[in-house]
């Protein structure tokens, strides 16, 4: 399965050289903890991905395209959001940015200085499975009381509903409908609905946070 990405961007690379334009690197966004110096994936629950090394896999698919190992990058897709957000925003190159969002799972990343911080151990702003309640719920990454048991989408969606909480795979099915579903049954002033969603009910799951230092 972790030669799926690879074999992806070996056919954008073909296609490249069919415009005729010559690739100058690839990046691989994943879901999950990422070691991006490294280029290997630490653990990816989406993916059902152990540790990968992805940048090396890569490089062996894509070595026939001229890429060399160090164009090869592999970071969390949570960072290439952000770095899509303050892109788009237009944010202030000299304020730092902490974003916090996800359409399937709960991640965030920290923006700051013109770089993403990605701190020590490569795992800054990766707090879907932060445990913030040890006896807890029992979360889909095997562990209990993670951050996503509490205001990740299947949790979300139970508590603005009423219904069960779906199982694990409708992340991967339906997280567009069952974000729908909240976001509809929030614009009917279901109370319900109101009191599950953190703040006013914007129908969007993602949120983006700007502070200026002190
Ligand atoms: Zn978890």
């Amino acid at each position: 399965m972790q030669f799926a990405a690879a074999a992806a961007a070996a056919t954008t690379v073909e296609a490249a050289h069919a415009l005729a334009r010559r690739p100058v690197s690839a990046q691989f966004s994943v879901p999950g903890a990422v070691d991006h110096h490294a280029g290997r994936v630490i653990r990816s629950v989406l993916n059902e991905w152990g540790s990968v090394d992805l940048r090396s896999e890569a490089h062996s698919v894509l070595t026939a395209a001229g890429l060399r190992h160090d164009a090869i990058g592999v970071d969390r897709e949570t960072n290439f959001a952000l770095l899509a957000r303050v892109a788009a925003t237009d944010a202030a190159a000299d304020l730092p940015v902490v974003y916090i969002g996800g359409t399937q799972a709960i991640s965030g990343g920290i923006y700051d200085h013109h770089l993403i911080n990605h701190g020590a151990l490569g795992l800054a702003g990766e707090i879907g499975h932060m445990i913030i309640d040890p006896g807890g719920r029992p979360c889909w990454c095997g562990r209990r009381g993670c951050v996503e048991t509490r205001i990740g989408l299947l949790a979300l969606y139970a508590a603005a509903t009423g219904h069960p909480e779906p199982p694990f795979d409708q992340l991967f099915t339906d997280s567009a409908d069952l974000l729908t579903a909240i976001r509809d049954l929030a614009s009917t002033g279901d109370e319900r609905a109101h009191s599950a969603l953190p703040g006013p009910a914007t129908g969007r799951a993602s949120l983006s946070m700007q502070s200026r230092r002190s």
